[in-house]
């Protein structure tokens, strides 16, 4: 059994078609992220899954259940929100405390609650302060907290680390990964942050203008990506895309090293051995930072470029290049001596790149690579 379902599942604010037509089903123990640009309807669907946002059309059912018309305290889920929505006057244990409360629990009960999620987290010391006296992390931990206190088998985090610095981002990532299996618990996780969604995620739900692009483990979007969307806007730098053609020889695909090529401004391209299309459509060619190759020997098996910027990373380098009119970006270990405005030669890792129909955006590489 699914720990969450989402079928078919629509929501219409008057005339604005927020959510269409998601379905996704979600396993007991997975962390699914939600990730997408803003207004793409990821929090739409988390309070929808949460039951702060009714359903237009379609069904959510949580551990078997379908709950389009349970109210949210009764759907067993603890939702934590970017602004902590702590209670200033409490103390840490009071607002850990205060469902169990509104519950009429008992009081050893509520006691034994609290001090479990206070060690889970590392509060104990911090119990009897006011939420003005923490840090921002320390604040992020007691929302979690007052998850935890609930005993919920799901967990839904909208935008949870948006408040925080950059270093501490980093840092409750793992916290909230390792409550996560700690916990046994299933976890939705809105961000819009594609990094925080490839570290954190076992799988990754790609939203835009309230549709699914994909959904898929962090590998499987970042080396297959389904279409133009998923392809740009996960990876950072992003994938390099340059719009050609499928090349043609005396009326034929043109074929070289087993595979079909793009004719970009004049140059081939090479394409994975399993890429597909017609001569002449229109395509758009996709390779990675990563998967693009700085070469010095002027060999001119190769193609021409400038290198028009030099970014240090730490290990690596970003290059930025001029190629055939284009700006192109490679990512390289920092061996060679490269400089701005020197001539180089690239070349494309023809098993790592990509292909996409430029009018729809859909892949033409069939997975697996
Ligand atoms: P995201 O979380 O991806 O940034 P949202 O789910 O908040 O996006 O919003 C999705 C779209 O629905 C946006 O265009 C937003 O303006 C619209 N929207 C959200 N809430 C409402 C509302 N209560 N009334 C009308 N439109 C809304």
């Amino acid at each position: 059994m699914s720990a969450v379902t989402i079928r078919d599942l629509n929501k219409h604010y008057s005339s604005y078609h927020a959510i269409r037509n998601i379905s996704i089903d979600i396993e007991p123990r997975e962390f699914v992220v939600l990730v997408g640009p803003s207004g793409c309807g990821k929090s739409t669907l988390l309070r929808m899954i949460a039951g702060l946002e009714s359903v237009t059309s379609g069904d959510i059912d949580i551990l078997g259940r379908t709950v389009n018309q349970v109210p949210a305290k009764d759907r067993n889920i603890a939702m934590v929100f970017q602004n902590y929505a702590l209670y200033p006057h409490k103390t840490v244990f009071e607002n850990m405390a205060f469902s169990l409360r509104l519950k009429k629990q008992p009081r050893e009960v509520i006691d034994q609650r609290v001090r479990e999620a206070a060690a889970i987290l590392d509060l104990e010391r911090l119990l009897e302060r006011k939420p003005s006296q923490l840090s921002g992390g320390q604040r992020q931990r007691v929302a979690m907290g007052r998850a935890i206190v609930r005993d919920s088998k799901v967990f839904l985090f909208d935008e949870p680390l948006s408040n925080l610095d950059a270093k501490l981002r980093v840092q409750m990532r793992t916290e909230i990964r390792a409550l996560h299996q700690r916990l046994g618990c299933t976890t939705v996780y809105v961000t819009h942050d594609q990094i925080e969604a490839m570290t954190m995620a076992d799988r990754i739900v790609v939203m835009n203008t309230g549709v699914v692009e994909q959904v898929g483990t962090p590998e499987e979007l970042y080396d297959r990506p389904a279409n133009l969307f998923v392809a740009s806007f996960i990876g950072s730098p992003s994938m390099n895309l340059l719009e050609g053609e499928i090349a043609i020889e005396e009326g034929e695909i043109a074929i070289e090293e087993g595979a079909p090529c793009v004719d970009f401004q004049g140059h081939r391209l090479p394409c994975a051995p399993t890429a597909t299309g017609q001569p002449g459509t229109k395509v758009t060619f996709g390779a990675r930072p990563e998967h693009v190759h700085v070469h010095t020997d002027g060999d001119p098996e190769r193609h021409n470029a400038t290198i028009t910027m030099v970014e240090l990373t730490g290990p690596d380098r970003i290059v930025v290049l001029e190629f055939a009119g284009e700006t192109i970006v490679a990512e390289m270990e920092k061996r060679t001596p490269l400089s701005v405005g020197q001539r180089v030669e690239v070349s494309f890792q023809a098993d790592e790149v990509h292909l996409f129909d430029t009018a729809t955006g859909n892949s033409l590489v069939s997975a697996p690579r």
